[in-house]
């Protein structure tokens, strides 16, 4: 056998936010809690995601990596500025040392104060200082994707699922399309199609609808000769900027005969496709009112377990505060009964309730402080009266399958026991992807007749099998992160794009 071609050195990072220009979260660099240089390697040589299977090929090619930054917020609102350029200067710091190949792990729906298409900048200043540099990314399935993003990069690939559960996967697709380029097996070239589609995120779900057929003919479309990948981007609407909605993805063998013909031949069968099916991408909110008779008629249903109501007008994954209690005080004016909620970020309740002890009876005002406002309007917190039946410390090790064996930190938290309902609240914002956010305060989900949720996606897989049903319950009054347009002031989006004006077509 001859002496394998070294593949050089590969600067390797993970830069991540999905932003919701209307959050009222701010996001510093704290929020990203990064790690540098040797601490992002250790922190992702194990991890499940994008940047972990990158790791795990440069290791097994025994390329040397540099690893300047690994850097994860969940979701809030636009990106300060100087946080921004903090961690890109490190990662093109990086590159201008010299390196043979670049493998980043983004999100590709970032909005920064002083750049609007986040990825896109970062790739095109990567491009300028190592213009014969191959570079690789990793996608989320979410992510408003641009020219300048798809100019400035050679390898392109996003999740398939949703809720995600393939991060790691996509990184390996990713990270071998790479080698194998480095190779000089392969000469992949990105075609690209956006679509003047908004899509509803939980009209993303990759298990029904529209979502489901697109991927699924994606996955079948893959198998062609000469085509190295497919991505279905569904996009993030509430990042309100140009190019937000939905894109395709066709990476192509450039060096194969006929390759990018038949590339751009998908790219357009599957943008058909999705343009015939659009409004199976489109959600509409129905009145609470409406959703709460449905989900009392589920109650009847003889299987056993609680009924979910998933308050999708204010999830923490999509940039929402988790302090909005619209849903809550609709369902106890509605006269539901033996209810779970929450988790509610209140860190203000919280201390006060941990001053009043354990198995004391006070009046508390729950959330409404982060600052969204219905149409300009303030609305007050909710009064409740009742008892505090727990207090932990809210740390909790994931059981999977989402974020396995990682630790969710709730942060001082508080089981508040009322009449109708037991309200988990928390100090931190957190989505509830692990039943322990509540049953870890004593919670018993079995006994429940309705469990509500801030939650309108990752809470499926923990929940789903214990419940006899669910509703998706979004605000009359709107919220960070509601379903229904109407409630934002969508200024910068590309038009016409369906389906805020009516027709699909550009
Ligand atoms: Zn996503």
């Amino acid at each position: 056998m001859g002496e394998r071609k070294s593949l050089g050195k590969w600067v390797i990072a993970r830069f991540q936010h999905e932003t919701n220009t209307f959050s009222p979260i701010p996001t510093p660099l704290e929020a990203f809690n990064p790690y540098w240089g040797k601490d992002a390697f250790l922190d992702q040589e194990h991890a499940r995601t994008a940047m972990g299977a990158f790791i795990q090929i440069a290791q097994q090619e025994n390329v040397e990596m540099i690893t300047p930054v690994c850097a994860f917020s969940n979701p809030s609102g636009t990106v300060d500025g100087k946080a921004y350029e903090q961690i890109c200067n490190s990662i093109v710091e990086a590159v201008k040392q010299g390196c043979d190949a670049v493998l980043l792990d983004l999100h590709g729906a970032m909005v920064s104060e002083f750049s609007v298409d986040g990825e896109g900048d970062l790739l095109k200043r990567i491009r300028s200082i190592a213009p014969n540099t191959p570079i690789a990314v990793a996608l989320d399935l979410h992510a408003n994707v641009t020219t300048t993003m798809i100019e400035n990069s050679d390898v392109m690939v996003s999740f398939k699922t949703y809720p995600h559960i393939d991060m790691y996967e996509t990184g390996l697709h990713a990270g071998e399309l790479l080698r194998d380029r480095l190779l000089g097996k392969i000469q992949p070239k990105l075609i690209y199609r956006q679509i003047p589609l908004l899509s509803h995120t939980l009209r993303s779900n990759t298990n029904e609808g529209a979502m489901q057929a697109a991927v699924q003919s994606a996955i079948q479309l893959e198998k062609t000769p000469g085509i190295l990948g497919i991505s279905i981007l569904a996009g993030f609407s509430l990042a309100d900027f140009q190019d937000a909605g939905m894109s395709i993805i066709v990476i192509a063998d450039q060096d194969l005969h006929g390759a990018m013909d038949r590339g751009n031949e998908i790219a357009n069968q599957l943008q058909e496709q999705i343009l015939s099916q659009a409004d199976g991408f489109i959600y509409e909110s129905t009145p609470i009112a409406v959703d709460l008779r449905k989900a009392s008629e589920l109650t009847k249903l003889s299987t056993p377990g609680p009924v979910l109501l998933l308050d999708h007008s204010d999830n923490v994954m999509s940039g929402g505060p988790c302090d909005t209690t619209d849903v809550l005080e609709s369902a106890l004016d509605y006269g539901l009964q033996n209810i779970a909620a929450g988790p509610f970020a209140d860190p203000e309740t919280v201390q006060k309730l941990i001053q009043t002890g354990l198995n004391q009876t006070t009046e508390i005002e729950l959330g409404n402080k982060s600052g969204w406002t219905y149409r300009g309007q303030i609305k007050n917190p909710l009064k409740l009266t009742g008892t505090v039946k727990a207090i932990s410390d809210g740390k909790i090790k994931v059981t999977g399958p989402i974020f396995n064996g990682s630790i969710l930190n709730m942060g001082p938290s508080v089981l508040f026991e009322t009449d109708t309902a037991q309200i988990v609240i928390s100090s931190e914002r957190v989505e509830p992807y692990d039943i322990a956010v509540m049953t870890s305060l004593g919670i018993d989900l079995s006994s429940k007749t309705y469990v509500l949720l801030k939650s309108r996606m990752y809470c499926r897989p923990v929940f789903f099998p214990l419940s006899k049903g669910f509703v998706e319950c979004d605000s009359d009054h709107g919220g960070p992160t509601s379903s229904n347009y109407d409630w934002f002031d969508i200024q910068h989006i590309r038009r016409p794009i369906y389906p805020l004006d009516k027709s699909a077509e550009s």
